[in-house]
């Protein structure tokens, strides 16, 4: 027999998207649940690259990572061209952070615990609880000292932001329009070490973005710094087109150069999926919301997703506490979470997805022209990766005129780079479109198929 418990919400996963929400949801006086399968060693365990852009706790009202959680500083992004001639600072205003995610991860959840937010560890949703056709709540098993106990959490919401392994939403009536596949190609594997080196970083406060197709296809290698001689190095492939897996091209690569090969002491190494494609077309239904890596609420240009996970359960915090004012938990009343998301993040979020596309197009000589003729400019680089478009390029006249000449060189790189931004504008366009209600989804859904179809038929992409 399954002990029973009755919540208003219960969220399984307490990565980045779970454990915000947690902390979100603390004060409204809701009864809530987290429950995960690690241990708290292994809270936040996915690997990662650590960085964080300050901006997102501002947004989101989350409380800043401090002390042992906050590693190091980050005041820039150098990007380098595959030859690492060209290098290209991207210093942004507010800065951010190379963090401690386990330290960060028990940091919310202990308060979160304070304000009566009930946290189970090591306790392993198994299925999604579903009667009478509707979400009920989870079935779970949690291991403790005197052997397993099978636990049936009842709940109003149930939140899935187990990552993309998508422990519920997985096991979910696949007529529900929640349920909706990762396709590979929409998707990278990453693998990071974080080492100790036998050398004083120069610029602990610099992260560096390497572009090479050889090393990383379809995505980037990058070191980050965590102070002056530890750092976190892996590298993003892209999934679904047969490139290696990136741990073997960390070690053909990256073992043996000065900058990442001078290892005094291994301290982790790990791989993981991530998605890195637009947000979900819904990330609510009937008694159920989906946020972080499982909604698919990342960057897809640089991959990074513990912000937008943040972000995700911001909105879903603002739509839960809703639904219980209104005491209705159905797709209608959580639709909200869909218009704060979709018509704001979701909107960059799609236009870099344009952008990403293209980008996985490009050789090395392409990206290495450009950024040696200024194409990647600072400011539209810095506009594109945090607008999701491409509208201003603020440059004097005369390298407006410099860039044109070499465009013109290049008449099939001009015409490709006129098709991106047309297409990036367009797609903002349609997730600030998105639809009032649920019953208008499946509209919009084809509209935005039609335009990623003919962008791609543009582009020439066929994957
Ligand atoms: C190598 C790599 C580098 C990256 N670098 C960066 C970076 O520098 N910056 C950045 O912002 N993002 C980065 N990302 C992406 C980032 O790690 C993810 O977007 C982020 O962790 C997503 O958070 P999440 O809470 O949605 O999911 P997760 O972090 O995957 O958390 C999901 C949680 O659910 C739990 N869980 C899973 N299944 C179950 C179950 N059945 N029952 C109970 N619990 C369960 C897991 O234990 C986990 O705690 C990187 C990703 C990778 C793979």
């Amino acid at each position: 027999m399954a002990t029973e418990y009755r919540y208003d919400v219960v969220i399984v996963g307490l990565g980045p998207a779970g454990s915000s929400l947690a902390y979100l949801l603390k004060d409204t006086g809701l009864k809530v649940a987290g429950l995960d399968i690690a241990d708290f060693s292994r809270v936040w365990g996915k690997p990662c690259g650590d960085a964080i852009g300050k901006g997102h706790f501002l947004e989101t009202g989350l409380p800043l990572p401090k002390g042992e959680a906050m590693m190091q500083i980050v005041n820039a992004v150098d990007i380098y061209s595959p030859s690492e001639e060209v290098k290209i600072r991207l210093s942004e205003p507010e800065g951010g952070f190379m963090i401690d995610r386990n330290k960060y991860g028990l940091q919310l959840l202990e308060e979160a615990e304070k304000s009566g937010v009930d946290v189970y560890l090591n306790t392993h949703a198994l299925s999604p609880i579903i009667e009478n056709g509707k979400l009920a709540g989870v079935y779970a098993k949690k291991h403790g000292e005197d052997g397993d106990v099978y636990i049936k959490f009842y709940s109003k919401i149930v939140v899935d932001a187990t990552g993309s392994g998508g422990a519920i939403k997985r096991k979910l009536p696949s007529s529900w329009p929640v349920v909706e596949p990762l396709k590979p190609t929409d998707s990278a594997v990453a693998y990071r070490k974080i080492v100790e080196l036998d050398y004083d970083i120069e610029e602990p406060d610099v992260i560096r973005i390497y572009i090479n197709a050889d090393i990383a296809p379809g995505g980037y290698w990058w070191l980050f710094p965590k102070g002056r001689r530890i750092a976190n190095i892996g590298i993003g492939v892209q999934r679904g087109r047969g490139y290696p897996h990136p741990r073997h091209l960390y070690e053909k690569y990256l073992s043996r150069r000065p900058d990442t090969g001078r290892v005094v002491r291994l301290l982790n190494e790990a791989g993981a999926l991530l998605p890195t494609r637009r947000p979900a077309n819904t990330i609510v239904w009937d008694n159920f919301v989906s946020i972080g890596d499982n909604a698919y609420t990342v960057n897809p240009v640089h991959g990074g997703g513990m912000g937008y996970a943040m972000t995700a359960a911001m909105y879903a915090a603002r739509g839960i506490e809703k639904a219980f004012e209104k005491g209705d938990y159905s797709v209608e009343t959580l639709w909200d979470v869909n218009l704060g998301y979709m018509r704001s993040t979701g909107a960059k979020q799609a236009g870099l997805d344009i952008l990403r596309i293209y980008l996985q197009t490009l050789t090395n000589e392409e990206v290495e022209w450009a950024m040696r003729n200024g194409l990647a400019n600072v400011d539209s680089l810095v506009e594109a990766s945090t607008q999701g478009e491409i509208r201003r390029l603020n440059l004097t006249l005369l390298e407006k005129a410099k860039v044109l000449a070499k465009l013109l060189g290049r008449p099939t790189k001009l015409m490709e780079l006129l098709v991106v931004a047309e297409y990036m504008s367009k797609v903002k366009k349609l997730y600030y479109e998105y639809p009032e209600n649920p019953k208008d989804l499946a509209k919009w859904v084809d509209r935005v198929e039609n335009l990623y179809r003919e962008y791609k038929t543009r582009l020439g992409v066929d994957w």
